[in-house]
């Protein structure tokens, strides 16, 4: 670490008006566990489970999966984490579960898969929930979300988990309940999916390879794929407001979280926590010290109003050469 970064360690980030921004970390293996504590996250947005999954021949038990996560939540209490339900498919095979199709990223992905195997589900709350016990820093949070009835579906699957971990003898809360924007469908049912969970995580990476519809991993249209698409820009907008005029709190997980410039602007739409790989933190942390909450948001009044990405980002990078 450089003297300069190291210094930002243990420095709140905090605007130079004094808006407190949680900086969180994602995580998926143990290494980055280390990294993100030696670093000062305050939390984990998102634990990626299907981390573990992908690293063996066959499906973890759920006494395998409870010490994992055990080990993750142990890490990190007090300190919250957000523990993803698997989110299999798309780009995303397990070597003992072969999905094969057309369009994977428009098929059996995330939820769906997990909802069409009940049984793979409730082997993971049940494991999540046990994991828990005596820490109470479980968030549990659902990805590829497109519909209501989905997330409905999957609440009352983790209430039976619960209701059944509670007759097993455990208690412990029911823990908060997320869910992912992450496809064009959910950004525009944000507000009734804010009202039935305690939380909203943006996943940017999807939301943008959906709205754009643009493959995240395809290099052939890699200069079509930009996070500050206007459009882009207006959902993520979108979802803050409508997750805060429900009263729930609105965080982002994807790759924007973690660039300086995406962050800023995040900051000025009333994002209420960022979640980033570890090595953003600093960068990121650096950046929101140097500007005040008021100068963010007549940046983003300003940007709201451009017509493409190329102009956002230097006006973005304007503000933060003025800062130094
Ligand atoms: C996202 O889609 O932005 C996200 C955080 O999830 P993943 O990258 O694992 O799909
Ligand atoms: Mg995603």
């Amino acid at each position: 670490l450089s003297r300069d970064l190291e210094s930002q360690r243990d420095k709140p980030c905090q605007t130079l008006d004094g808006h407190r921004l949680p900086l969180w970390v994602n995580t998926g293996l143990m290494v980055d566990v280390v990294r993100s504590l030696e670093q000062g996250a305050e939390g984990v947005g998102l634990y990626r489970t299907e981390v573990p999954f992908l690293l063996r021949d066959r499906f973890p038990s759920e006494e395998e999966q409870r010490q994992i996560y055990r080990e993750q939540l142990q890490a990190f209490a007090p300190k919250p984490v957000t523990m993803r339900t698997l989110d299999i498919g798309g780009d995303k095979a397990l070597p003992y579960f072969p999905i094969e199709e057309d369009n994977p990223f428009l098929g059996w992905r995330g939820i769906r898969v997990t909802l069409d195997h009940p049984e793979i589900f409730l082997a993971q709350v049940r494991a999540m929930l046990k994991a828990n016990a005596g820490l109470g820093n479980l968030r549990i949070m659902l990805p590829m979300v497109s519909n209501i009835s989905e997330l409905e579906e999957a609440l009352s699957l983790i209430q039976r988990s619960h209701d059944e971990i509670r007759q097993e003898g455990l208690d412990g809360e029911l823990p908060p309940i997320g869910v992912m924007v992450e496809v064009p469908s959910a950004v525009y049912q944000a507000r009734a999916l804010a009202r039935r969970v305690d939380f909203l995580s943006v996943g940017s990476n999807d939301l943008t390879q959906y709205l754009l519809a643009v493959d995240r991993n395809n290099s052939r249209v890699a200069d079509l794929y930009h996070s500050f698409h206007p459009a882009v820009l207006q959902a993520l907008y979108a979802v803050a407001r409508a997750g805060h005029s429900e009263g729930k709190s609105v965080g982002i997980c994807g790759e924007l979280a973690g660039d300086p410039l995406g962050a800023v602007l995040l900051l000025g739409m009333g994002y209420n926590m960022l979640s980033m790989n570890a090595t953003s933190l600093h960068k990121v942390k650096k950046a929101v010290r140097n500007v005040t909450l008021v100068e963010t948001r007549e940046v983003l009044d300003e940007v709201m109003l451009m017509e493409d990405a190329g102009q956002v980002v230097l006006r973005l990078e304007r503000l933060m050469a003025e800062r130094g």
